[in-house]
């Protein structure tokens, strides 16, 4: 990998600019590695903060960095991606505690965030957005993206 981005540094071109997102968006997608989200979406580098956890999920912490991204650096849409075949779709909570503690000797203190169907999931997380007393709510768009397809569909 460093390899690469040696010879990566070696012709990127006009690397740099302003830290605000050109587009005023800011994107909340799943981690999946299936995904690059850059590309599925249409956007290159300097358009649009890219927020990943696993299952897109809003979190404190995603919280946390969409306010920085609206009150700080001005943006104003938030989408939201979720996606097909993801791993939190159905996954057993206290298998996923037990597994972590069996594996690493601690219980986790947070929940995996398992959900038992995607466009539900993406409502709530539209809804956890809207509600947040710390953002501008003006633009929440929740989306689900096929990872068999490459398609992007609008859930809300
Ligand atoms: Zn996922």
């Amino acid at each position: 990998m460093l390899e690469t981005n040696a010879a990566w540094a070696e012709q990127a071109p006009g690397l740099g600019g302003p830290a605000r997102p050109s587009r005023g968006t800011a994107v909340v997608a799943c981690m999946d590695a299936r995904m690059d989200v850059y590309r599925l979406l249409g956007l290159v580098p300097g358009e649009a903060h890219v927020i990943r956890n696993a299952g897109g999920v809003v979190t404190d912490d995603v919280l946390r960095s969409l306010a920085i991204s609206q009150h700080v650096l001005g943006t104003r849409e938030v989408v939201l991606v979720h996606h097909t075949r993801c791993g939190l779709a159905g996954a057993d909570e206290a298998a996923f505690a037990d597994q972590v503690e069996q594996a690493a000797g601690q219980r986790p203190p947070w929940p995996m965030r398992a959900f038992a169907d995607v466009d539900d999931d993406v409502r709530e997380s539209v809804r956890l957005v809207r509600e947040s007393p710390y953002l501008l709510a003006a633009e929440v768009r929740g989306t689900v993206y096929d990872v068999d397809s490459g398609r992007l569909r609008t859930v809300v």
